[in-house]
């Protein structure tokens, strides 16, 4: 019997379509997926791939800025109820006032955000860059929304900018709390505490390494250390575990889990592959100023 992965191949074939998977999608979508990686990753993927169709296993503004990259190919989100939490935080509205309160400084807005509110800003970025979009920039003083922790991490990061922060938090990420590192690190003194600029300022402090996803699953590669604490979520554990089965990591709790990143199922991506539904649309008007934003970054990246 021909089982769901087969046929999410078989399709994948005859209809040039690519599958992109973002590394906190549950992990056996990586058996179907052709890209696995973060959001800068993957929307440089999306701005490069000469396939018909994108099929984006992640949440909805992944999906969206694929679409914003590649107009002209069909985006399918397999699961449309997959939004992101820190996203929902700052609409339109919000966005321009906080940048009333703040008028003539540049804005900076992180990936995890709508395409309304990426064509309000300056520029994007994701956590890889963040910091290197932020200099590129050559201001004083920044806005960043909507990550309160990732703007607070690039300025110390930085010394020089100072970054007024809109006050958005991931609610994964804010679950691990100081107490948390301590408890894994008394558990395992000889594991290295890895952890996302998402995270709460507490926790980035005492980690030994702080970094995207990308940042983490490349430091644990190298490193001559054994031992791992993951600070982010569990889908890059898993990955890491998978990636790397002679080392040790350990997640630094349980249940350090995006809820909509786990959505997504592979009978989910059959779905949108056979019947091409779930396709993403983006006002002409809004795609226009949010490219550009996100062209900036990608300029940065390259
Ligand atoms: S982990 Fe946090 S920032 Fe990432 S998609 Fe989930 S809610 Fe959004």
């Amino acid at each position: 019997m021909i089982t769901t992965i087969e046929r999410i191949k078989k399709l994948k074939k005859e209809k040039n379509a690519v599958i992109l998977a973002h590394c906190y999608q549950p992990v056996e979508i990586d058996l179907v997926a052709d890209y696995v990686g973060d959001s800068l990753y993957l929307s440089q993927v999306a701005a490069k791939t000469n396939a018909d169709i994108i099929v984006f296993a992640g949440v909805y503004f992944m999906a969206q800025t694929a679409k914003l990259l590649s107009p002209d190919k069909k985006v399918l989100l397999p699961q449309m109820d997959a939004g992101c939490r820190m996203a929902d935080m700052i609409s339109l509205n919000q966005l321009k006032a906080f940048k009333a309160h703040y008028p003539d400084i540049p804005v900076v807005c992180y990936v995890n955000s709508t395409a309304e509110v990426k064509s309000e800003c300056d520029m994007c970025c994701t956590s890889s860059n963040a910091v290197n979009v932020v200099k590129s920039m050559n201001e004083e003083k920044i806005l960043f929304a909507p990550d309160t922790y990732l703007g607070k991490w690039v300025e110390k990061q930085l010394g020089n900018v100072e970054v007024v922060t809109y006050p958005g938090f991931c609610p994964t990420h804010l679950h691990i709390r100081p107490a948390d590192i301590e408890k894994a690190r008394k558990e395992h003194p000889d594991a290295l505490v890895l952890a996302h600029p998402e995270c709460h300022t507490a926790v980035s402090d005492i980690a030994d390494y702080v970094g995207s996803t990308t940042g983490i699953m490349k430091y644990a590669k190298e490193s001559n250390n054994k031992s791992f604490i993951i600070a982010t979520e569990q889908g890059v554990v898993d990955r890491l575990k998978r990636d790397y089965p002679e080392k040790e990591f350990i997640p630094v709790k349980d249940n350090i889990v995006c809820p909509n990143m786990k959505m997504t199922s592979l009978e989910d991506i059959l779905n949108v592959l056979e019947n091409e539904n779930n396709e993403m649309f983006v006002d002409e008007q809004i795609a226009q100023k949010a490219v550009k934003c996100i062209d900036r970054m990608l300029e940065v990246s390259k």
